[in-house]
């Protein structure tokens, strides 16, 4: 299980960023090779970064050898930072799960995102609200700390992904913050950080606001992450200043 320091300062955060894409992801750029991306991140200073290519329910466990294939790329490559091999991974139900647990767990770091609305094997909620939806996420989110598969949440409450209404932040507005604080420490005590994604929180600043602050009161560890998809989204500090902004 991995659980690292807590700290709410933006700039101790950005020491680590555990959420990059590599070509393994079909949405990343060309350019993000596991070796070019660890050169990247070792001129920045980074001390950790996590490696967090997409899963798929028709490619059941597939992560477990691209991990293998992306050790390989980085044998015998020296290098300072951290570099956790991990995976972004979906529950894209309420306890549906696209791997193994065995898979899960040969993993050097679980990153769960529970609201990829977008692809097509998703499930939404029956009724189509935005209340409707929140309460389906946190569903999803409960079976997610129920399976003791995750490490850390990714883009947690985002709706980005919904593209039902004509303003997808009226899903975030829907959650009450008791259920976002009750939430937060459920997970907290399981062992599951909270990320800070920095595209979720720079497209929908009031929620994260309130979510960063419903955690530093409940105490959740946070783990900051780009969702890098390009070589210049390796660096988080070249995101702080609009971070501590918005946060
Ligand atoms: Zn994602
Ligand atoms: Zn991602």
């Amino acid at each position: 299980m991995f659980f690292h320091e807590k700290t709410y300062d933006i700039d101790e955060l950005a020491r680590w960023n555990l959420h990059i894409h590599t070509t393994f992801s079909g949405c990343a750029k060309r350019e993000m090779t596991a070796r070019d991306i660890v050169k990247t991140a070792d001129a920045a200073g980074l001390e950790m970064i996590a490696l967090t290519d997409h899963n798929y329910p028709d490619r059941r466990n597939a992560v477990a050898q691209q991990r293998y294939d992306l050790m390989r790329e980085l044998e015998g490559f020296e290098h300072n930072v951290k570099v956790l091999i991990g995976a972004e991974l979906s529950a894209y139900g309420i306890n549906k799960f696209a791997d193994d647990i065995a898979c899960d767990n040969s993993l050097d770091y679980r990153l769960y995102t529970t609201n990829h609305f977008h692809q097509k094997y998703w499930e939404h909620p029956e009724v189509k609200t935005p209340r409707a939806y929140a309460e389906h996420m946190l569903a999803i989110m409960e079976g997610v700390i129920a399976s003791g598969r995750a490490d850390c949440f990714a883009h947690p409450f985002m709706a980005g992904y919904i593209h039902v209404f004509e303003d997808s932040h009226d899903v975030t507005r829907a959650f009450r913050d008791n259920e976002i604080g009750d939430i937060m420490e459920k997970a907290h005590k399981n062992e599951i950080a909270w990320e800070l994604n920095v595209p979720a929180i720079f497209k929908d600043p009031e929620f994260f606001n309130r979510y960063f602050r419903i955690g530093k009161e409940v105490g959740v560890i946070f783990n900051l992450g780009t969702d890098g998809h390009s070589l210049d989204s390796v660096d988080p500090k070249n995101f702080t200043d609009e971070l501590k902004r918005i946060l």
